[in-house]
């Protein structure tokens, strides 16, 4: 059994749900398991209707909630065209989008929102494209069969980034999905949305299907967990900011979580956690180009210096200082307190003689964090700033990465350095317009033929 994921733009349109349905084709004898995004972009716009809604914009609210159906439904028309149960689908869908508008009207009444409401709303990009991928699959000849995710994803009630509940995950699939598989029917499910043990809606944040894939595949004990995606696998960097960034075909677990979490979005930070726990490879290949080889996620990848280069900006630094304080026993531990208080993780730490200072991705609770950091020492915040990591197994071993890496950057403006406790991950932080530049300078430096020796 495997586990197959498809991202936004792998069923983003009618030509893309095609293509995904020849990869399925391809694996039937393996037993897959299919997990969907909803439609590229639509998450976004499920997440601005809501918003524009609560501020009584309620006009373009219902605006796109239409883009939303006419883009569903031609899709529907497109896949669904000679198929008999085709309108009851793309009345379905129909309805979804009828529950979204009339979500949008209750916010409007609200005037706010809350994380619960914004999880109702989001959760319906997964819903649409779940069902209009498992019709699409059938009228292909898959023996496809929705699964309501909700019904599998046991989470927390902490909306908007829910934890999974992994033995009720684990109870569920063993009863509601792993006698589909034995019969040899292909479940399909949309990622990203869970619901609380008492059944409300919840999501796993920003590109949760990957985090949904992983789950499912450890607690279904799956062969494989593919992740099918628009790019040929886990690159040296982001494709989009260096264009000559190089397929990376094996890669450690614990690097390709390093480059997760600090920004290669190509996977989900916590996809990794579940797949190592059961010992499951991972595989990331490109829907639009199935033939390549792909990159493969294991334990005894070859260990290399530099493996690649992440980053993620928008990163908000804090700095405490307590020139009296910060040798005293408990002041570290009393700032991290705080931090953990307020659900806040840090990710860069440095510290000298006499300051902390840290980098927070969500700086949403940063009103709450300064009253307390406050009664610890002065405190600076400084917005915009970028982290760039570059990770790697053998860095620690590697004397002169950080001398490379500080040489690469020039003239650019470091604020911190820190060679991570794992000795795994060599991070800086910049300004956030150099942000670019830096992956491309260290890129440079790092993997230019001559230099990545
Ligand atoms: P999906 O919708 O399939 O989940 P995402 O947009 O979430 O796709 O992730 C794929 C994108 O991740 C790529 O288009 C690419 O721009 C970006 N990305 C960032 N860092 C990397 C990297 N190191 N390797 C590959 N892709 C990366
Ligand atoms: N649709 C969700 C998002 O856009 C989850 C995902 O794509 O993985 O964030
Ligand atoms: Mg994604």
């Amino acid at each position: 059994m495997i586990v197959v994921k498809f991202g936004g733009t792998s069923v983003g349109d009618a030509d893309a749900i095609c293509r995904a349905a020849d990869v399925v084709a391809s694996r039937l004898h393996r037993a897959p398991v299919v997990v969907v995004s909803a439609a590229s972009g639509t998450t976004t716009e499920l997440l601005g209707i809501a918003e524009q809604a609560a501020r009584g914009q309620l006009i373009g609210a219902l605006r796109s909630v239409e883009h939303i159906r006419e883009r569903h439904i031609a899709m529907c028309d497109v896949l669904l065209r000679d198929v008999p149960g085709g309108p009851d689908t793309a009345a379905e869908i129909a309805a979804m989008c009828d529950e979204v508008a009339s979500l949008a009207e209750a916010l409007t009444t609200l005037g706010h929102i809350t994380p619960r409401s914004l999880d109702a709303v989001a959760s319906f990009g997964e819903q649409m494209s779940a069902l209009l991928v498992t019709e699409a699959f059938r009228a292909r000849g898959i023996p496809a069969q929705h699964v309501d995710a909700r019904e599998v994803i046991v989470t927390s009630d902490h909306f908007n980034q829910a934890e999974p509940s992994l033995d009720a995950i684990s109870d569920r699939a063993r009863d509601r999905v792993a006698p589909m598989v034995r019969a040899g029917i292909i479940p399909v499910l949309g990622g990203y949305i869970g619901a609380t043990a008492a059944g409300v809606t919840t999501t796993l944040g920003r590109g949760g299907s990957d985090y949904t894939a992983s789950l499912l595949g450890a607690a279904l004990g799956a062969d494989d967990i593919e992740i099918w995606t628009d790019v040929d696998g886990m690159l040296t960097a982001d494709p989009r900011v260096v264009s000559d960034a190089k397929l990376i075909s094996q890669i450690r677990f614990d690097e390709a979580s390093e480059l997760a979490s600090f920004g290669a979005k190509v996977l989900h930070p916590n996809t990794i956690a579940p797949a190592v726990r059961r010992g499951i490879p991972v595989y990331i290949y490109n829907t639009r180009n199935p033939a390549r080889s792909g990159t493969r996620i294991m334990f005894d990848a070859p260990r290399r210096p530099v493996t690649a280069i992440a980053a993620k900006g928008d990163v908000t630094t804090v700095r405490v200082s307590a020139p009296r304080m910060l040798l005293a026993k408990g002041f570290l531990r009393s700032v991290f307190e705080i931090f953990e208080r307020h659900r806040t993780s840090v990710d860069v730490v440095s510290t000298s003689e006499v300051s902390v200072s840290v980098t927070l991705d969500d700086a949403t609770r940063l009103d709450e964090l300064l009253i307390d950091l406050r009664m610890l020492g002065d405190v600076s915040i400084e917005r915009d700033r970028a982290v760039v990591a570059i990770v790697g197994s053998g860095i620690g071993d590697r004397g002169d990465c950080m001398g490379r890496a500080l040489q690469a950057l020039g003239g650019m403006h470091v604020h911190m350095v820190s060679l991570s406790a794992s000795g795994i991950n060599l991070t800086v932080v910049v300004d956030g317009p150099s942000m670019q530049d830096a992956m491309r300078s260290l890129h440079a430096e790092f993997f230019s033929h001559e230099a990545n020796s």
